[in-house]
């Protein structure tokens, strides 16, 4: 069976690499951008996926751009990590882990994970317009932050008032303009996160992707580089993908499943 081969591997392998899509925390109750309800559904990439296209939509129509925020922050602020993210932090426990991640909720870390390299940024981190650290948020200010949108964006003053709701995450402060150090289209990958995960994904013995629809580039590279260099491929998704092994079904069901396959242990 598929999963015993897979189990095999992950014994052998003294290198792991878990590459996580918007499908590893679709199960924390956060929707993928592309699925039937997702955030590209009700709001244009072309309008709400760059800085600029965010910052015109915020001066034209800012209940618009609070109905977005709204919808971005509010499932992450209130997620928790699910059993697929405890699996792979239990992992370290067997080889050499690290956790490549395109998602922005930090669930890896939250799960444990201690080596995660986010190569599109963080929600949680805010930085300057160039890409200085400024400082972190906890999940409970964003908490906050998404439950003051949530009575702005229908109300009156739309914008100032929303300018003084996320003033916490984005604003003009005594470092210049400040964000939160998120990868939108567009920008370049963040870093050190990108040139370290092109190295660990050359250097593994085994690539597991999981959630993945390796539509989003660069980062869809990945998964073919391990396998260049030699690694095995495992994918975990209900949608079949490119991979030495598929595991058709979801994070949280199947991670645990594997990890009990190989090591006896969920
Ligand atoms: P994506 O390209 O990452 O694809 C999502 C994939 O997840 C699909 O292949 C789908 O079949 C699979 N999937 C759905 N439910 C699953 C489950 N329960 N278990 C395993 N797989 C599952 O998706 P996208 O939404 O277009 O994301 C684009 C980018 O947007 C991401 O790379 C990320 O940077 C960002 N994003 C982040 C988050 C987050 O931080 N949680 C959520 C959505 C999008």
């Amino acid at each position: 069976m598929s999963i015993d081969l897979a189990a095999e591997w992950l014994r052998s392998a003294r290198k792991i690499v878990v590459f996580t899509g918007a499908g590893m925390s679709a199960e924390s109750g956060i929707s993928t951008f592309r699925d039937q309800e997702g955030l590209w559904q009700h709001f244009r990439p072309e309008e709400f996926g760059t800085w600029t296209g965010l910052t015109r939509m915020f001066l034209a129509h800012p209940e618009r751009a609070a109905d977005f925020l709204y919808a971005l922050l509010e499932p992450i602020a209130g997620a928790k990590p699910n059993a697929g993210h405890l699996a792979i932090a239990a992992l370290e426990r067997h080889a050499r882990v690290t956790v490549v991640t395109q998602n922005i909720d930090n669930l890896h870390q939250e799960a444990g994970s201690t080596l995660v390299h986010e190569v599109h940024g963080s929600l949680f981190e805010i930085v300057t317009q160039d890409g200085r650290f400024v400082r972190c948020v906890s999940r409970q200010e964003m908490a906050s932050i998404a439950t003051a949108l949530g009575r702005i964006r229908h109300g009156r003053c739309v914008l100032p008032r929303t300018l003084v709701a996320i003033r916490p995450i984005a604003g003009i402060g005594i470092h210049g303009r400040y964000r939160p150090g998120v990868v939108l289209f567009g920008d370049a990958m963040a870093e050190p996160a990108w040139g370290d995960s092109v190295d660990a994904v050359c250097h593994c013995d085994c690539l597991i992707q999981v959630g993945c629809s390796n539509a989003v580039y660069p980062a869809a590279t990945l998964p073919r580089e391990a396998k260049a260099a030699g690694a095995k491929v495992i994918a975990v998704n209900p949608e079949k993908g490119e991979a030495d092994v598929w595991l058709r079904g979801t994070a949280s069901d199947l991670l645990p499943k594997l990890l009990e396959a190989a090591f006896g242990s969920p």
